[in-house]
């Protein structure tokens, strides 16, 4: 089957499914976006771009910055920021304080809130100007200037929260954190609340799925090392305390976040995007987890 076939019976199949998922209200911005929202877009290395629904509109990308946070301090630091934040997945939820206490505050990867937070330190203490450092990474991996931050949900997410500073906090206490608290979470915040739409994901992401360069001009954004290094991480700890689940139904290195974005690739192959904004109890897009499950089933193929 091609792929917009496959994408066409990807859509039907998910009309038909009840979607028991709610969308995140801990930020309270994200509680206003319809739970009718659907898109997918996928971006093949060899023939182009197949979509579907809302995949031109754009939704707050939330944990799915990390992984352009990490892209940015891999591409400036060497194995040595491997000391402040590991690579293991951590089996907890995203913004759990649990095994910080007693792993002296250096978290289990990137990919949970208080290992993003340490990235966004160690950013505030690499760059000139994070936040338009940030944002001109974004613009050139999607050559693309008009993506921004949702201000709404910038200040939404501000005014609470508490965990993210407690997270903060006690990595400061460990000694984990250089840099003032509140540039550190008003960093990450800021990451956080980028739109981008599915088909600019997808664009984005294909830089994971080429080894590291843009499909369009082969400038290398990271090396070919720190690139498959960057999609292991993602496949073992992409998905919060169901990164195994999610390898196991879909079989892709991935992100998602809980404005009810996955971003995930197939190395080689594509990037492929899923927005709705519904989340299962463990923070993942639920029509999201069905779509790309459907994907691998009918293409007949995953990493494995
Ligand atoms: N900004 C969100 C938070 O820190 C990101 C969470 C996510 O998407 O997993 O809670």
């Amino acid at each position: 089957m091609e792929y917009q076939q496959i994408l066409n019976t990807i859509n039907s199949e998910l009309s038909g499914i009840s979607n028991s998922g709610e969308v995140a209200t801990y930020i309270p911005e994200l509680a206003t976006i319809s739970p009718k929202k659907l898109g997918m877009h996928l971006y093949c290395i060899n023939s182009g771009h197949y979509s579907f629904g809302n995949n031109e509109e754009r939704f707050s990308i939330q944990s799915i910055s990390k992984v352009f946070s990490l892209t940015m301090a891999m591409s400036i630091l060497d194995d040595q920021l491997f000391r402040r934040v590991d690579v293991e997945p951590s089996g907890n939820p995203f913004n759990s304080l649990i095994q910080l206490e007693y792993e002296n505050g250096i978290p289990r990867n990137p990919f949970i809130n208080a290992g993003a937070l340490v990235i966004s330190d160690i950013l505030i203490s690499e760059l000139k100007n994070p936040k338009k450092d940030f944002l001109d990474f974004v613009h050139n991996i999607t050559e693309n200037n008009s993506i921004s931050v949702n201000q709404k949900v910038f200040i939404s997410e501000k005014e609470c929260s508490f965990r993210n500073a407690a997270l903060i906090n006690l990595m400061k206490s460990f000694g984990n954190i250089k840099n003032d608290i509140e540039e550190v979470l008003d960093f990450y915040i800021y990451q956080c609340a980028i739109e981008m739409s599915c088909k600019e994901l997808a664009t984005a992401f294909m830089v994971y799925a080429n080894s590291g360069k843009k499909l369009s001009d082969t400038t290398q954004i990271l090396s070919e090392q720190k690139t498959k290094r960057i999609n292991a991480i993602m496949q073992t700890c992409g998905f919060y305390d169901e990164a195994g689940e999610f390898s196991f139904r879909v079989g892709l290195p991935g992100k998602s976040g809980v404005g009810g974005g996955i971003a995930a690739i197939h190395p080689g192959q594509y990037a492929v995007t899923v927005w709705s904004p519904p989340l299962n109890p463990k923070g993942n897009s639920e029509l999201g987890m069905h779509a790309l499950e459907k994907l691998t089933t009918l293409t007949g193929y995953s990493i494995f």
